[in-house]
């Protein structure tokens, strides 16, 4: 079977595109979430053109092969983990920005253009692209389509969903399909592209994305806020969003998050202060804004309040910001990251329900938050050669996504379902939502041979 595909593959696609070693094809296998399954691919396929997408679809339908789409295996949910036996499509080969376009405010590229680069070829031309995960500099523009994923500017810009126009895709029979437009707007029939977005390779392989993007605004200027503890963080957030401001970025980190980063990168932060709060703004005169937004913390309860010197200084904070979740993984050797949104309202309520369930699981929680989306990244720290300790691991993650639920939120605010949260998406939609969900998966991908085993 396996030989008979490679066969198959090798008829559309040249040598080098068609990875069969076992020691490679391994190397493959998983992005990067704890405690997700992942099978032993039969190959590996980097395609470079559409047609060669084309053809692996087409393949696969014939000989009823899945086919596991992945970008730069970034994820944090197992949405890109292999199964027994499938093709893994990597798009990272297909990685050209086709066109950027001033007038039209968009640009249209590959799906393995990385985030990080994208971004600085539209600032070349004085725009930007706003979606920034902290992973920018590895994930796709593919990858990040594939989770809807956020980052730390969405408080102000949106998230992919706000910026994907147009998708080109591959079916899962190989016919290529055009949604949505590039047009500043378009309502002709029902909204496929947005459809896409966070299907995570469940529907079709993106091959092209039409972007909105936006003129660049100016270098945006960081304020720390320190507070004695989290809920007085909380406060802080809840009056900066009542008071109508609008922050370019207002991110949180709770104390050992902050320690973790200081320990890996010695970036000097303060580790006596329970939460520091990060807010910008990319106003062309910022400092009314972050003077106002100064004394709301301190209102708050905020400890002390430090506005960042200049652009560059700014940045090495928000340096420290992206780090948090590869520190947090140092402490323990290995991290579970929870994605659960909440109203904003709520943000206390989550924070002092965390500390709760650290508590009672015995283990290390340390919370990372785009506290201006509500979403927090609640990261459970754990040594996986202690049984014990993975197991309370795994319940705690579990505990954190129940939390989130009885708030008023989401299992997921930006990583995805994946493998690791297929459960807890049936509870948070119900079997109808379910239903109607797996009723679009066959209208799309009746043998389901893509990405299958994730989401549902
Ligand atoms: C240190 C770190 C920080 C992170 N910070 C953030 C953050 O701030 N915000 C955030 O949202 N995420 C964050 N992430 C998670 C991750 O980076 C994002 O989910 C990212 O979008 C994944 O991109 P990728 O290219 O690695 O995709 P992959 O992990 O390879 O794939 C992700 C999903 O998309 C699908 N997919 C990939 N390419 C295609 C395609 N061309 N067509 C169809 N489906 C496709 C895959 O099947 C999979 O389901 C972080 C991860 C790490 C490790």
């Amino acid at each position: 079977m396996s030989h008979d595909l490679v066969n198959r593959l090798l008829t559309g696609l040249p040598a080098e595109a068609v990875l069969t070693d076992p020691d490679v094809t391994a190397s493959y296998a998983n992005d990067m979430a704890s405690f997700c399954p992942a099978g032993a691919p039969a190959a590996v396929v980097m395609p470079r053109t559409v047609e060669q997408v084309q053809h692996v679809m087409r393949t696969a339908t014939e000989l009823r092969v899945p086919v596991v789409p992945q970008g730069a295996r970034t994820g944090l949910s197992g949405g890109a983990n292999a199964t027994d036996g499938c093709i893994v499509l990597s798009l990272v080969r297909m990685d050209r920005i086709l066109e950027i376009n001033p007038v039209d405010r968009i640009a249209v590229v590959e799906p393995g253009v990385v985030n990080a680069a994208l971004s600085r070829a539209v600032g070349e031309h004085g725009l930007y692209y706003p979606p920034d995960p902290s992973s920018w500099e590895q994930c796709t523009i593919g990858g990040n389509i594939g989770t809807a994923s956020g980052g730390l500017c969405c408080v102000k810009y949106g998230v992919t969903a706000e910026y994907v126009l147009g998708l080109d895709v591959v079916l899962a029979d190989g016919r290529l399909m055009s949604t949505g437009r590039r047009t500043a707007k378009g309502v002709a029939g029902y909204d496929l592209t947005r459809l896409f977005v966070g299907s995570e390779g469940s529907l079709g392989i993106v091959v092209r994305a039409v972007l909105a993007l936006k003129p660049q605004p100016p270098r945006q200027l960081v304020l720390a806020a320190e507070f004695a503890s989290a809920a007085a963080a909380c406060d802080a957030v809840c009056r900066i969003m009542e008071g109508g401001h609008v922050p370019s970025l207002l991110e949180l980190m709770d104390r050992t998050t902050v320690k973790a980063v200081n320990d890996m990168a010695h970036m000097g932060l303060p580790e006596t202060t329970e939460a520091l709060l990060l807010a910008a703004f990319d106003t062309p005169d910022p400092a009314p804004d972050l003077a106002a937004v100064g004394a709301l913390c301190e209102a708050a309860g905020a400890t002390q309040v430090v506005p960042a010197e200049d652009t560059a200084e700014s940045e090495l904070l928000l340096q420290a910001r992206r780090l948090s979740l590869t520190a947090l993984e140092a402490v323990r050797g290995v991290t579970m990251i929870d994605d659960v949104c909440v109203p904003r309202s709520r943000l206390g309520d989550m924070l002092d329900g965390v500390e709760r369930i650290a508590e009672k699981h015995r283990l290390t929680i340390g919370v990372v938050a785009h506290a201006g989306d509500g979403n927090t990244h609640p990261t459970v720290c754990f040594d996986a050669n202690d049984e014990d300790e993975s197991r309370r691991a795994r319940e705690s993650f579990d505990a954190i996504m129940a939390l989130g639920l009885e708030l008023g939120g989401t299992i997921t605010g930006e990583h995805g379902v994946g493998v690791l949260k297929k459960e807890w998406l049936a509870r948070e939609i119900g079997p109808v939502g379910v239903e109607l969900q797996r009723g679009i998966k066959q209208v799309f991908d009746p043998l389901g041979i893509l990405n299958p085993g994730k989401l549902f």
